[in-house]
């Protein structure tokens, strides 16, 4: 297993929380993403976009592109 050390609170990490936390572009919500946590001080230890929503996102946005595409 890979293992490693919180920045802050030198714990040991085998696992990692995972929390919701909006993604914006010059002020607007852009994007659904995650952080990743310590699990003993909740330092955020990264930030990334959302793999799930972003793939339903882009799903539901070619759906509705395909219902109002006539040829
Ligand atoms: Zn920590």
């Amino acid at each position: 297993m890979n293992v490693g050390k919180c920045p802050k609170c030198e714990a040991t990490l085998s696992s990692v929380n995972i929390e919701h936390v909006d993604v914006s572009q010059n002020f607007q919500s852009r994007w659904h993403g995650v952080s990743y946590t310590c699990p003993h001080c909740r330092t955020i230890l990264s930030v990334s976009i959302d793999p799930i929503s972003l793939k339903a996102d882009i799903v539901k946005e070619v759906a509705a592109a395909l219902r109002t595409f006539r040829p």
